[in-house]
């Protein structure tokens, strides 16, 4: 039996007729701007989608252009594009197998008792929930001293959720600095020692960092290159009212207008313009780079979370590995009976995906890879490794 499509028209096709034999492996090849796309996706698929929709009682799903198209089943989809460029997506998040990494880490994460620093492993401590204000908090007794402690949950392995987030990076692993090169040290303020101060405005700001010197009684660096400045006047030109050692000390008397010296500081501005549009300003962007976080070292989690093992591995660490890396882990675990018993669905889970994911050649791929960052053909066949988890019969493939 063929699929017979009957005069297709949409776009550029041009009244094609065609037969596509069903159950067969079928490749459709032409030049560049032939319609190939036009045909699978915005023809046979689309239409395979509203025939499937309407035999559910959907209507309403716009007709592509074309008289007929008979004998098709539902259809699915998988191309190389990326609609997903959220950079807090990873292959973890995207395939699911972080959940059940997460959910594995509720269960079984060992950690040191914070009283009696013996270790406690979550899988035999007893565990108590309180509901304060509408929300459940769950809290585990240390089995030796009975010491009790706020339970780390899934909430807690996500980097996505104030509870699991480093707090510095705010789970990305990386944060914004601001480059040496923002400062010309040769040359004087008004003289172009701020690369991204126009003179008018190196005018209007060193008169309110003028100000603010003089409030404090402290020498102002007229007509001196930022490299002679004193490292207190420095800090001031840096971060302003907001440098350290006024916010300690003289906090309620400072300056309350911009003409007296209520002077922000360069590098607060910068923070306060990035948050504002969401992105690097243009001219801004050569002085700003981006680096591995301090805190978390890119490990994207606070400090306890990152902290806790699985069968002697953190959970960074299991995402950092390659498949190979996390399916061992998965056997390792597998091999405790006792430990099993606690996330078997879990696990299974995981070895499925990953086999299927392997078997696509890409088990040199780490879960904590950003998914944006993964070629269009590494993409298209992760959404093929999904497509074969489906449980559905006789679907035929398109583009
Ligand atoms: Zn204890
Ligand atoms: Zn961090």
């Amino acid at each position: 039996m063929n699929i017979k499509i009957k005069n297709a028209y949409e776009k550029n096709l041009r009244n094609i007729d065609l037969d596509i034999p069903r159950n067969k492996f079928t490749v459709i090849t032409g030049l560049s701007g032939s319609g190939k796309t036009t045909l699978l996706k915005d023809t046979l698929y689309l239409e395979s989608q509203r025939q499937y929709l309407e035999a559910m009682n959907y209507q309403g799903t716009p007709k592509p252009k074309v008289d007929q198209i008979q004998n098709l089943s539902p259809a699915i989809l998988i191309d190389q594009e990326n609609r997903n460029d959220n950079p807090r997506s990873t292959l973890g998040t995207q395939t699911d197998l972080y959940t059940d990494l997460r959910m594995i880490f509720e269960k079984l994460h060992q950690r040191r008792c914070p009283n009696c620093q013996e270790i406690i492993s979550a899988s035999n401590a007893k565990e108590e929930t309180e509901k304060i204000d509408g929300e459940y908090n769950v809290y585990m007794y240390c089995p030796h001293c009975h010491y009790r402690m706020e339970k780390l949950t899934r909430s807690h392995f996500s980097f996505n959720t104030t509870a699991g987030a480093c707090p510095t990076c705010k789970g990305m692993g990386k944060t914004l600095v601001i480059k040496d090169s923002l400062y010309q040290k040769d040359q004087t303020i008004l003289n172009g020692g701020i690369a991204t101060w126009p003179k008018g405005y190196a005018e209007y700001q060193f008169k309110s960092y003028a100000a603010l010197l003089k409030y404090l009684e402290i020498s102002v660096p007229e007509d001196i290159p930022l490299k002679k400045f004193t490292s207190e006047q420095l800090d001031l030109l840096k971060y302003g009212i907001y440098s350290s050692e006024i916010t300690k000390e003289q906090k309620e008397k400072l300056p309350t207008k911009v003409a007296e010296g209520k002077y922000e500081g360069i590098e607060p501005k910068i923070w306060q313009k990035i948050a504002e549009e969401k992105d690097i300003p243009k001219n801004l962007k050569p002085f700003i780079k981006e680096d591995t976080c301090v805190d978390c070292h890119g490990e994207k989690l606070n400090a306890l979370s990152r902290l806790v093992t699985v069968c002697n591995q953190r959970l960074p660490e299991i995402t950092k590995g390659d498949l190979n890396h996390v399916l061992n882990w998965v056997y390792e675990i597998n091999e405790n009976e006792q430990l099993k018993s606690f996330v078997e669905d879990y696990l299974l889970d995981i070895e499925t995906k990953i086999k299927r994911i392997s078997k696509l050649g890409l088990v040199y791929l780490s879960l904590d890879r950003q998914y944006s960052t993964l070629s269009g053909g590494e993409m298209q066949r992760i959404k093929l490794a999904a497509v074969l988890d489906s449980q559905m019969t006789e679907l035929i493939n398109a583009y």
